[in-house]
């Protein structure tokens, strides 16, 4: 559910971008949502989102089959029963594959935003092949349905679902409908908009695994708000160990750049000096200009300020931590020589 409900939200977050600079995208005025239905009985578990959608070779490419997408190890690993799946998934962050541990068979149905792409479907149980096929699909974004296997059956209970939304992707910025419900499961408020005080230790850790998939807790994060000299919100993590692992989620450097709660730079790396790099975390200010390209976000002349006071931010953390806990640090081999 965290891997798809990520991917749904990811494809949202695209869309919402594209809209920015292109009035040419199929249904412009739909809510943009994510919606999960249950069918008990027939063991079925749906999952749509209003996203960015795909085409038939963006599918090929994007899905592939199970051999291509190195999720093969993973799967043989996960037949061992001593395995603890919720750890093997984090470790080997197959994303989208990992549906296979509790599906016979996966439909992905997709319709671009692009209006001239056709609507396609894209089916496969797991094993190395798939099926794709035209799909008569009307409406834009992607539908994915899950036949769950007969021991994994409690995902098709809404109680359940539930439990793990609020969990796992309470934070996700698009609202989340159960069923034909008109009321959003999910809080939506992104974590780094939500006022300090309401926050609780164990959600900053989520937080830090869900977007890194490091399943050792940060060695600290710092969340900020403010308003001079100019208005940002911030959630910093410094990980616990310089490296990042093979499986890690983040396969670059760089912050989440956000201008009003949309995503316009997964990895930007003109926030912190490099020798910061190693910060993970997400920055969201609404001072950019909303019309702002990946390209154009660069030389705009808010940057230079934001990347002052998110450094001056990051160093005062590092010295207080360094002033008031430096055996815990020595103690538990972690090195901060590396900064
Ligand atoms: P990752 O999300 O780490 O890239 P996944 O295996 O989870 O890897 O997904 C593979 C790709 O499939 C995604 O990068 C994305 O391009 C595409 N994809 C998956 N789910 C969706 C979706 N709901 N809408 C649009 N594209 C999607």
């Amino acid at each position: 559910m965290r891997e798809l409900l990520s991917n749904a939200s990811d494809a949202l977050n695209r869309l919402r971008f594209e809209m920015v600079t292109n009035h040419n995208v199929l249904d412009s005025n739909a809510e943009l949502h994510v919606r999960i239905k249950v069918d008990k009985d027939a063991h079925m578990l749906t999952i749509q989102d209003t996203g960015i959608g795909m085409t038939r070779d963006e599918m090929i490419e994007n899905l592939g089959t199970i051999a291509q997408s190195g999720a093969r190890k993973f799967l043989d690993a996960t037949k061992d029963q001593k395995v603890d799946f919720a750890q093997v998934i984090g470790q080997f962050g197959v994303g989208f594959y990992s549906v296979f541990m509790v599906a016979d068979w996966v439909r992905v149905t997709s319709r671009s935003f692009n209006p001239e792409a056709e609507a396609v479907s894209w089916y496969a149980t797991g094993e190395d092949n798939y099926q794709i096929s035209g799909s008569d699909m009307s409406e834009r974004g992607t539908k994915i349905e899950i036949k769950l296997k007969e021991d994994a059956s409690e995902f098709a209970e809404e109680f359940r679902l539930k439990n793990i939304i609020h969990k796992h992707s309470d934070y996700i910025g698009f609202p989340i409908y159960m069923g034909e419900s008109s009321e959003a499961v999910n809080k939506q408020t992104s974590l780094w908009r939500t006022s300090r005080q309401e926050i609780k230790e164990e959600q900053y850790k989520e937080f830090y695994r869900q977007t890194t998939l490091d399943f050792e807790d940060a060695l600290l994060h710092t969340h900020m708000v403010t308003d001079a000299p100019v208005q940002l919100y911030a959630l910093l993590f410094i990980p616990a160990k310089a490296e990042r692992g093979i499986f890690a989620l983040r396969k670059e450097d760089g912050l989440k750049l956000y201008s009003r709660n949309i995503l316009i730079d997964d990895y930007n790396k003109d926030l912190l000096p490099e020798y910061l790099r190693f910060v993970q975390g997400v920055v969201d200010s609404e001072d950019l200009p909303l019309n702002v390209s990946r390209e154009t976000v660069q030389s705009s002349g808010l940057m230079p300020k934001l990347k002052k006071v998110l450094t001056n931010q990051v160093m005062r953390e590092l010295e207080l931590l360094a002033k008031t806990t430096p055996k815990n640090i020595r103690r538990s081999g972690r090195n901060l020589a590396c900064i």
